[in-house]
């Protein structure tokens, strides 16, 4: 029997026209389908305009609403697929793969670097790609497709910004490659046992602070006063600078007294952070309560906080959920120590 998928249009390049001011989402899923049908006759396809954002203003609450709307949908649909801006799409599968848990069915995302209108493009390939990948049997979770391949949701990161080959997979393998309707599994990743599980909740005051020589540790009062938790994208495998007049080390204080999460990342693409190794990060792990990213990227890690805050855990279960395995973003724990 044929599959039956649902399109979830969002906006982003796939979707844009040239206004003369520049590129703005316009097309409509009707006419983006359209521009496919003698493609995709080996599925059922039904669509539904969400958003017609550029994906720089993509927002938590978006990220809500279309978990919302796939879980109205759930039991309708053989999978799903999502058209999205470039831009912000890492964020959105991360955001989606915490707030649609242990799905069954297949959530892509995907999106284009030129717009499905113009001559050339890479926006057919995407979407076809992307179809296809959503009708394989066994694809289960949140995945990007992109250039050719599939990226696991919560290890995509935006790499290239005009190429079309714009997305790595970060820390992880790509899980797949399509080419001219041939999908070849290489990773299939085990399956969680856990149930199905939607969250409705997202806490948006999560900061991202990419340290540079130089910086005023000033900056990290206003952090502490203004948000719940912070992503510190240290260099390297990680530390923190504590030259005498700008010295982050001591000023970490602040965020410790106001009870602001802190994660330690790197600003570094492959291979994650280990604070453990260098003396900078040493001391930091000595004087404070830290978590740190290992493995994940900024953007599973910023999104995993977001829905982590929205749970009101105490502080130790916080934690322990941070370093808990969700669709792929980390290994477990026990192997990064
Ligand atoms: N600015 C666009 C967006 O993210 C870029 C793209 O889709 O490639 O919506």
């Amino acid at each position: 029997m044929k599959k039956k998928l649902l399109l979830i249009t969002t906006g982003g390049t796939i979707a844009s026209k040239n206004t003369g001011n520049g590129l703005a989402p316009s097309v409509s899923p009707e006419d983006i389908l359209g521009s496919m049908t003698d493609l995709i006759g080996f599925c059922t396809i039904d669509c539904m305009e969400l958003l017609r954002l550029d994906s720089t203003n993509m927002q938590p609450e978006h990220w809500l609403l279309m978990a919302k709307t796939i879980k109205e949908h759930y039991h309708d649909y053989d999978g799903f697929v999502i058209t999205h801006g470039t831009d912000t799409m890492a964020y959105t599968s991360s955001a989606l793969s915490y707030l649609i848990q242990n799905p069954d069915k297949p959530i892509v995302l995907t999106g284009s670097q030129k717009p499905l209108m113009d001559e050339v493009t890479d926006a057919k390939k995407n979407l076809l790609d992307s179809i296809r990948f959503a009708c394989e049997d066994g694809v289960r979770g949140v995945f990007l497709v992109f250039s050719g391949s599939a990226i696991v949701g919560t290890r995509a990161r935006k790499t290239r910004s005009k190429s079309y080959y714009a997305f790595s997979s970060i820390n992880y393998p790509e899980v797949a490659s399509i080419d001219g309707g041939r999908v070849l599994r290489y990773v299939v990743p085990e399956p969680s046992m856990a149930p199905l599980k939607f969250y409705d909740k997202m806490v948006p005051e999560v900061f991202l602070l990419k340290l540079i020589p130089g910086m005023d540790p000033g900056v990290l009062d206003y952090v502490a006063d203004h948000y719940k938790a912070v992503v510190i994208e240290t260099y390297g495998v990680g530390g923190l600078p504590f030259p005498e007049h700008r010295n982050f080390m001591d000023r970490m204080q602040t965020l410790a007294n106001k009870g602001c999460i802190v994660v330690i990342s790197t600003q570094v693409a492959m291979e994650g952070s280990d604070l453990a190794t260098y003396e900078v990060g040493h001391e930091a792990m000595e004087r404070y309560d830290l978590l740190q990213a290992y493995d994940m990227t900024t953007e599973a890690a910023v999104t995993k906080l977001m829905w982590l805050l929205g749970l009101d855990l105490p502080r130790e279960e916080f934690k322990k959920a941070f370093y808990t395995p969700i669709a792929f973003d980390t290994v477990p724990f026990s192997i990064l120590k």
